[in-house]
């Protein structure tokens, strides 16, 4: 079954202990993308401006990305710069430049409309909304967020909560959502919200998830050398989302393998810059690294 994402494409100038580099391939609905095609067919809507290196994308096409929603607008593609430090878990943005992302009306090609399984990723709730008014009885709707929107567009954000069926969270923006503290009730009120689904994302210490009635916590990948978590998120849910639309059904038991699928996938995200990582990734590699999962989790 086919995913729709709709977010950002960017170019991201990004600095870790690690090394740097600037304007490379990134955005939200870029690393979602990247992730969610090893498992099912994507269709992605997002805007760049004519500076955009389309030629970066054939990689994307090659895996089954449908980028006939992808607009290329008159003027420039949106920029995001960010340090990290020697705690990667958190980041300093140096600056957002969204150009032609300001004026980003999302349209759907008519093909797009009745794509079964939607992720929203990080944009402004409002423009959540409008591609919510431009699909068709959608079998799962998930959706990103930011604290930016938490702090200044709360009412729209609650708005399209309330039509979701889940939402990916980090633990800061649960908590902030939620005003709790306690991650579990924290996850519990965004419920109430009405997503039945609520993950939340912790970095390096892994994600849960509040499914219905059932609660399932995955480690993060043992990783030892941390390249850039630019994606991670983005990539998480990709892993997670891909993996539910090629089972097509919600049992507790599939929830609980796209968790580990999305924590596969983000493990791998991080191991380069950029998407580079996620473009000369193999099924076999995402195989074997869930294999590893299944055996650090067992006892
Ligand atoms: P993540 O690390 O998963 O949170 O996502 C990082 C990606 O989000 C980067 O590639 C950025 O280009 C993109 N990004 C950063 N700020 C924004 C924003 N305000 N709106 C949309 N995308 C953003």
């Amino acid at each position: 079954m086919s995913v729709l994402v709709v977010g950002s494409a960017a170019l991201d100038s990004v600095k870790t202990p690690l090394g740097e580099v600037t304007d490379a391939l990134g955005g939200s609905a870029i690393f979602f993308s990247a992730a969610a095609s090893f498992f099912a067919p994507v269709r992605l809507v997002a805007v760049v401006g004519n500076d955009f290196p389309l030629q970066d994308l054939e990689f994307l096409k090659a895996r089954g990305v449908d980028v006939r929603g992808l607009e290329v607008a008159d003027g420039k593609t949106f920029r995001w710069s960010g340090v990290y430090h020697l705690d990667m878990n958190n980041r300093d943005t140096l600056s957002t430049e969204l150009n032609v992302f300001e004026s980003f009306k999302p349209k759907l090609p008519p093909e797009y409309r009745d794509t079964p399984f939607v992720f929203l990723a990080n944009i402004h709730p409002e423009l959540q909304l409008e591609v919510l008014n431009q699909v068709n009885n959608p079998r799962l709707v998930m959706l990103d967020t930011m604290n930016l929107w938490i702090d200044i567009e709360l009412p729209a954000l609650k708005k399209v909560l309330a039509k979701t069926d889940g939402v990916i969270l980090n633990d800061q923006e649960a908590r902030q959502l939620t005003g709790e503290s306690n991650l579990i009730l924290a996850a519990r009120g965004v419920c109430k919200m009405g997503p039945k689904m609520v993950v939340v994302k912790k970095g390096e210490h892994g994600a849960f998830m509040i499914s219905g009635d059932d609660f399932f916590a995955v480690p993060a990948y043992p990783l030892e050398l941390l390249f850039d978590p630019t994606g991670a998120g983005d990539s998480f849910a990709g892993g997670l989302v891909g993996y539910i639309a090629s089972c097509n059904e919600f049992t507790p038991a599939v929830m609980r393998r796209a968790m580990v699928c999305g924590s596969v996938v983000a493990s791998f995200a991080v191991e380069k810059f950029s998407v580079d990582r996620l473009r000369d990734l193999t099924r076999e590699e995402i195989e074997s690294r869930y294999a590893r999962f299944r055996e650090i989790t067992g006892f």
